[in-house]
């Protein structure tokens, strides 16, 4: 027996911001792809005049590539079955609409918005799910050209059978079981002629030979109206998966709410792709171990729908912010630099148009950090200890650090010290820094601590030997100033 390849699709409406689930959704279908070695087709469902820009699947596109999901076959791409725009694909289905036409299985339907309104509201004063009431389906050649002739305007309904259970064999769910009636003879092309996302998208699969229909939960309730259009056409019908809703923390459907829910949004504050890749995966798949770092080719290798939980997915900043946090460590300080830049510059830290030995300066305060935050944008709340000449105590607990009697020689000892080094870098620092604490018999933490408040004003952070060398001797000595001097 042949087996059919694997063919799936990521078909992203283009009205606004890439949404994390919709990235969610085009990595499934993308692991899907490349394990099988089947193809991953993107398409752009832009038949919505009125929401859909040039800029949103721009924004789209560029999003899928910066995470690594790049596509087999689509717009930029080409393949065997585009065009890849559904705006593009209106003479294809004209042909079918023809044909459900002509077989009596779609009819025109003449009713205007304010019989459909009112019925509607009567169906439901009555406690029922509002349906077509059917008004349109037979009506004779003569009713039909009246209408016609008095210019009235007419959408395309599909016969529904009646009575009928819609059974969907979902790989995620199970068995879903919807009854005909309760759908009613549903509108497939509007009165401007555009069919509607349901019909569309039937025909496209349908014609790029999809496999595996893969896409949200909140497909679920549309997919009996595609079977039924499926079985009107006489049409393979492909498998489906809906995987699981995303809620915020508090389990409420995810928003804005709950923080940034774009990906460029995550882009901008300094994730990277990586990160968010494995963090995507991880909501609504479980691996079967407990590895919870994977690069994109162990989530290939790794992948199945089997493990894909029916339950909603929870998302967990923390956790991202960890997964994060993880690649970061790994990531060249040059990079993180450059993310970071926008944000320091934002805040005020760098100037607008950086030099190279600022910019490399920079890249040494990202190594500093890198250990120390959990994406690029962080910078900012760390940066204070490397700009400026003055510093704040971060509370009276600080403050109560550098009270103490004790302290005082050994940070007079090493401003001493520091003014009268020639170089200071990492190994001067530590030098200095160990012979105080030999030289005074002092634990470390009465002098590490205090000389560290004495020049950030916080009690943690990058690692001192780090810090000071950055900052370089003259500016060390103005906060340490600057400090002392708020101590009364
Ligand atoms: N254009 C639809 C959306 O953005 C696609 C749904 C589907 O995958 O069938 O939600």
């Amino acid at each position: 027996m042949t087996q059919q390849m694997m063919r799936v699709r990521f078909a992203p409406s283009p009205t606004g911001p890439f949404h994390i689930g919709g990235a969610r959704s085009a990595l499934f279908n993308w692991l899907l792809a490349r394990k099988a070695g089947g193809a991953f087709v993107l398409r752009v469902e832009d038949t919505d005049l009125d929401r859909s820009t040039k800029e949103s699947e721009e924004n789209i596109k560029e999003a899928l590539r910066w995470l690594g999901l790049t596509w087999d076959e689509g717009p930029d791409a080409g393949g065997d079955y585009g065009p890849y725009h559904q705006t593009q694909r209106l003479d294809t289905y004209q042909q079918f609409t023809d044909r459900l036409l002509a077989e009596g299985k779609a009819y025109r339907c003449y009713c205007s918005e304010e019989k459909l309104e009112s019925e509607r509201q009567a169906e439901l004063a009555k406690g029922l799910t509002p349906r077509y009431g059917g008004h349109c389906r037979d009506l004779s050649d003569a009713e039909r050209q009246q209408f016609e002739a008095e210019g009235r305007a007419a959408v395309i309904r599909l016969r529904v059978p009646e009575n009928k259970d819609v059974v969907i064999h979902d790989l995620v769910r199970g068995n879903v079981t919807f009854e005909s009636n309760g759908i009613g003879d549903f509108v497939i092309v509007k009165s401007d002629g555009m069919p509607v996302y349901n019909y569309a998208v039937v025909i496209d699969d349908h014609m790029m030979k999809i496999s595996h229909v893969i896409r949200a939960e909140e497909h679920l309730s549309n997919t009996p109206r595609q079977v039924v259009i499926y079985e009107a056409l006489g049409l393979p019908v492909p498998e489906f998966g809906h995987i699981s809703l995303i809620l915020g923390k508090d389990r409420s459907k995810m928003s804005k709410r709950h923080g940034a829910t774009s990906v460029e949004q995550y882009r901008t504050l300094g994730y990277l792709p990586e990160a968010i890749v494995n963090f995507l995966a991880l909501l609504g798949w479980s691996p079967e171990g407990e590895q919870e770092l994977f690069t994109l080719d162990e989530l290939v290798q790794a992948f199945s729908m089997e493990r894909v939980a029916k339950n909603p997915a929870v998302f967990d900043v923390d956790k991202l912010n960890w997964i994060n946090a993880q690649y970061l460590k790994k990531a060249d300080p040059a990079l993180i630099a450059r993310l970071a830049l926008p944000h320091l510059q934002e805040a005020g830290f760098v100037g607008a148009a950086p030099t190279q030995a600022e910019l490399d300066w920079l890249a040494r305060v990202a190594a500093a950090l890198q250990n120390h935050i959990s994406y690029a944008a962080q910078m900012v709340e760390q940066a204070d200890v490397f700009f400026g000449d003055t510093a704040e105590f971060e509370n009276d607990e600080a403050k109560a650090i550098l009270k103490d009697t004790e302290v005082a020689e050994p940070v007079r000892v090493f401003m001493q010290r520091l003014a009268a080094a020639d170089v200071v870098d990492m190994a001067a620092v530590k030098t200095i820094l160990k012979g105080i604490t030999k030289e005074l018999k002092l634990p470390g933490k009465k002098v590490f601590m205090p000389v560290r408040v004495a020049i950030t004003g916080k009690m943690h952070g990058p690692e001192l030997f780090d810090i000071i060398p950055l900052l370089g001797k003259e500016r060390t000595l103005a906060r340490m100033n600057s400090i002392l001097a708020k101590l009364a």
